[in-house]
């Protein structure tokens, strides 16, 4: 009955993590109490290879709670992958899973409201944060171009919405059902459909401890959700191709008339026409392989090819 994980993916997070026991400890016993949980709901923290005090912390928590369970990785595989691991342990005794971040910056007053809307019926349910004021400007402008870039891409994503989220059972076993390697979650979500709610929060500051997402560590999530969803930037090198070639046309012509007017040194024509016409030829060529790499490409993630909501062609033959 509506057993709740909670899955918080930790690293280096030995400062905040005796406060995000407590906060979300507090709100999985409220949700039990008023009956809207399992009993035996629980919060998994996924230590990811952290080289501080994370791990005892999540054994001394987990020795002293019956609620607070954990994962140990043997290394540092990533956010990412920290959640696909608490969330694929989590599915076969959970009946929703949520995910959050240990700092606390996701108001945790959103997960009632999650429970909530998935007691209503909902299968997905984003977290939505209503303002960006704690980011700096910096982070907000990025933000901001990210999404648009991506949207441009034909990239469906929740603006403003992070991996904290609700998600049912049978929403994370269809995620899941995703082979890819090169995970970016928020972008596979909406593309796992089901009916879907937003849950919008302010996102606060860091309790504790430093952000683990450094510039360069975010340039590169950013560079993988573009190329693990997309090969628009392969068809950008057509359009480029395309129109080398029709500038080489417009110098042809021009090199032509010059050559008849007597203007040029012997040699300039062909070699302006050459270096033109080739530069498009050749652009024209990559493309036409990228084309065929973009297909390997989202061959190789195996992705599920249809995922079923309702049927009962099953039922109604099984009584035949
Ligand atoms: N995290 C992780 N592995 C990493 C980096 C981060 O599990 O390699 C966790 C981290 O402990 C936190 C969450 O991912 O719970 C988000 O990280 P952070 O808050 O530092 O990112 P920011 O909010 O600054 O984008
Ligand atoms: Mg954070």
């Amino acid at each position: 009955m509506n057993l709740l994980t909670i899955v918080v993916p930790c690293y280096n997070e030995e400062e905040v993590l005796p406060e995000t026991v407590k906060e979300l400890g507090n709100i999985l016993n409220n949700l039990i109490d008023e009956g809207k949980i399992a009993t035996d709901s629980k919060i998994l923290f996924v230590n990811d290879g952290s080289k501080d005090k994370t791990w005892q912390l999540i054994s001394k928590y987990s020795n002293e709670y019956p609620y607070v369970t954990g994962i140990k990785f043997s290394r540092n595989y990533g956010h990412q992958n920290a959640l696909l691991a608490g969330m694929t342990i989590a599915v076969r005794y959970s009946d929703m899973i949520i995910t959050i971040d240990a700092d606390l910056q996701d108001d945790v007053n959103a997960i009632p409201k999650m429970v909530d809307k998935y007691l209503e019926g909902y299968d997905v349910i984003y977290g939505v944060r209503n303002s960006r004021k704690t980011d700096t400007f910096f982070k907000r402008r990025t933000a901001l171009a990210f999404y648009s870039i991506m949207k441009k891409m034909g990239v469906n994503l929740v603006p403003d919405s992070a991996d904290y989220r609700l998600l049912s059972k049978r929403a994370t076993e269809s995620l899941l059902a995703f082979k890819e390697r090169n995970l970016f979650l928020r972008g596979m979500v909406p593309l796992v459909g089901y009916k879907s709610a937003k849950v919008y929060y302010a996102r606060k500051e860091r309790f504790a401890g430093e952000s683990k997402y450094p510039l360069s560590k975010m340039l590169h999530f950013a560079l993988d959700g573009i190329t693990s969803f997309s090969i628009a930037p392969i068809h950008l090198i057509l359009y480029l191709g395309l129109l080398t070639v029709a500038i080489s046309i417009i110098c042809m012509i021009y090199v032509l008339v010059e050559k008849c007017l007597g203007h040029v040194v012997s040699g300039w024509s062909s070699l302006m026409i050459s270096i033109w016409l080739l530069g498009g030829v050749q652009l024209i060529s990559i493309s036409v392989i990228g084309e065929y790499i973009g297909k390997i490409f989202f061959e190789v993630k195996h992705r599920p090819r249809f995922l079923i909501e309702k049927e009962n062609y099953t039922d109604k033959m099984k009584y035949k």
